[in-house]
């Protein structure tokens, strides 16, 4: 009989502490089970005498079937509770404000390049695009650059390999070789792409975006390069801006020129801007040189044409008055976001 109730309070005991579906299972295996305590009891009546087997045998019977009340009840409770907890984590409050996504744009420097296209498009010219790794020869040689040039310098040009000459482009202008070897003239193309130059600073990236330009055809002249420049300068900056060429010189090129806008800031009076110049340095151009010509297979007797080349960036700092190039590549969304 002693041995009755101790199994029960042993039992309550360990229920008690049970607080998983895989600790009721062991405990119901210890006491109901085939080797468990309340069937080792139900053997025992056996070896009682007759009279003591009927009371023994009831109060048994009784503590299995409060063991077994219990543990049902213990499973339901338990079974309640992962629910409850279930349903407490995955509360869903259908008031909360939802995740809000911001909505990119595309980059200011790819903006300024398809202006750039475009004012180029509306006046008939054709885009093509070249390597990125290019040779020394289309690089430089056809282009009329001299062994000694200080532009083929190790501290100006990106080399892959200094054996075979491979080299990333410093410029687009091995496109403007690349599409004059394969067609005939006339020409009206625009290349634009990226370039690599060993620079970094303020005004200058190892890696930025060109757009060089090349028209050939017969009696093409200075004034046809000005008026380009003109109509581009106008549509890009304002209607109000000036054009100047400037004398200067580039080995593809000849005469060559820097081409000045006039300054947006201070309408050309000089200012910090423009270094009280009045006016700023866009890009370069010229009259395509001979050898370049003859290098191709064209004659420069029957043919003539103008090249002209600017940095993207360049041009979308003007436009912007953005004073760091480096904040370009930089990609900060406080900076991109302005535009
Ligand atoms: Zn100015």
């Amino acid at each position: 009989m002693d041995e009755i109730e101790r199994t029960l309070e042993e039992f309550e005991h360990e229920i008690e502490n049970a607080d998983n579906l895989e600790a009721i299972k062991v405990i119901r295996v210890k006491y109901l089970g085939k080797k468990g305590k309340v069937t080792a009891l139900m053997r025992h009546l056996k070896d009682l005498p007759k009279e003591e087997k009927p009371i023994f045998g009831q109060k048994v019977n009784k503590l299995k079937n409060s063991i077994e009340e219990i543990l049902e009840k213990k499973h339901e409770e338990i079974i309640f509770k992962e629910k409850e907890s279930k349903f407490e984590k995955e509360r869903l409050d259908v008031t909360l404000p939802g995740a809000r996504k911001t909505l990119g744009h595309r980059h200011l420097i790819s903006r300024v390049l398809q202006e750039i296209e475009d004012v180029f498009l509306t006046l008939g010219y054709e885009i093509v695009e070249g390597p990125e790794i290019e040779t020394e020869y289309y690089n430089f040689d056809a282009l009329n650059t001299p062994e000694w040039h200080p532009a083929r310098d190790l501290h100006d040009t990106f080399y892959i390999s200094t054996k075979d000459g491979t080299l990333l482009r410093s410029h687009t202008s091995p496109v403007q070789v690349r599409t004059m070897k394969k067609s005939k003239p006339p020409i009206k193309i625009i290349a634009p792409g990226k370039v690599y130059r060993k620079d970094y600073d303020v005004t200058h990236l190892p890696m930025f975006h060109q757009v060089e330009g090349l028209v050939v055809g017969k009696g093409i002249s200075v004034a046809h390069l000005k008026g380009t420049l003109d109509y581009f300068v106008r549509s890009i900056f304002g209607p109000g801006r000036k054009t100047r060429l400037v004398p200067s010189f580039f080995p593809f090129t000849e005469p060559s020129f820097e081409v000045y806008v006039s300054c947006g800031i201070c309408g050309g009076k000089g200012c910090k801007s423009c270094g009280f110049t009045g006016w700023l340095e866009i890009m370069g151009a010229g009259m395509v040189d001979p050898n370049v010509f003859e290098e191709v297979g064209y004659d420069p007797e029957e043919w003539t044409g103008f090249a002209f080349g600017m940095g993207v960036e360049r041009i979308a700092m003007l436009k912007y008055n953005v004073d760091d190039i480096r904040l370009f590549p930089r990609n900060d969304v406080r900076f991109l976001e302005q535009f």
